[in-house]
């Protein structure tokens, strides 16, 4: 199967790090294995795949070009190298907020009781994609991960972000969707809004390809 032959993509894929001192930093719990599989999929595709990846515990995928970085602002960096694409996929847990001055050396704690971290917001790598102006891919797709009102939130961060489709997850840890092999998607563009029953994050990926493909 190589429909995606000659098509570019781009894939966001796992948490990023933010460093507070050489030694700490703020993260979460992305395992990176829906951005990866999603990577490998249209890779088998024949898609020239990028897949620009924070730091994740599970191995390199097999015949796409792997970039990885730790920080928000490195992964937009290397996001923006990797223009001009046709698609870009963002499935990476950007840390909304990084410090805003991380301490050089290891910070030592002191009498005080409390540490106040200053924190500064991120760049949004999904937004800048989408409404890059002048390299925006042709098709933009984000993720979604929401513990409430999946719907209402996904429309409106469709519209916010950008972007063409949004696909939305429940994160509510009863469905345990950070680091584990399932995901239950509602996939959700301007015109529709598709709730797909829970499935493998393989099979995620293989319904998105066939959904790429057909809109291409
Ligand atoms: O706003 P929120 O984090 O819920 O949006 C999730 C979507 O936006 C995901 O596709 C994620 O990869 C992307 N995102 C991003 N850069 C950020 C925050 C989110 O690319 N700073």
């Amino acid at each position: 199967m190589h429909e995606l032959h000659g098509i570019k993509v781009l894939v966001t894929s796992g948490p990023t790090k933010e460093r507070i001192d050489p030694v700490r930093y703020l993260s979460n719990d992305s395992s990176g294995k829906q951005g990866h599989i999603i990577a490998e999929v249209l890779a088998k595709a024949g898609a020239s795949v990028t897949l620009i990846s924070g730091p994740v515990a599970i191995p390199d995928p097999e015949e796409i070009t792997m970039i990885k970085v730790e920080s928000a602002e490195e992964m937009l960096a290397a996001c923006l190298n990797a223009l001009p694409v046709d698609i870009a996929i963002c499935a990476a847990a950007v840390s909304d907020f990084r410090p805003k001055a991380p301490f050089p050396q290891k910070f030592k704690k002191t009498e005080e009781s409390t540490l106040i971290l200053e924190l500064v917001k991120n760049p949004d790598i999904l937004h800048c994609l989408a409404t890059h102006p002048q390299l925006r891919p042709k098709l933009v797709i984000g993720f979604a991960a929401e513990t409430e009102q999946l719907l209402l939130n996904a429309q409106q961060k469709l519209a916010r972000k950008g972007c063409d489709w949004i696909m939305a997850n429940d994160v509510s840890s009863a469905n345990g969707v950070f680091g584990g092999e399932e995901n239950t998607v509602l996939r959700v563009t301007q015109h529709e809004a598709e709730a797909w029953p829970k499935m493998s994050k393989q099979k995620v990926a293989e319904r998105l390809r066939d959904l790429i493909i057909a809109a291409l």
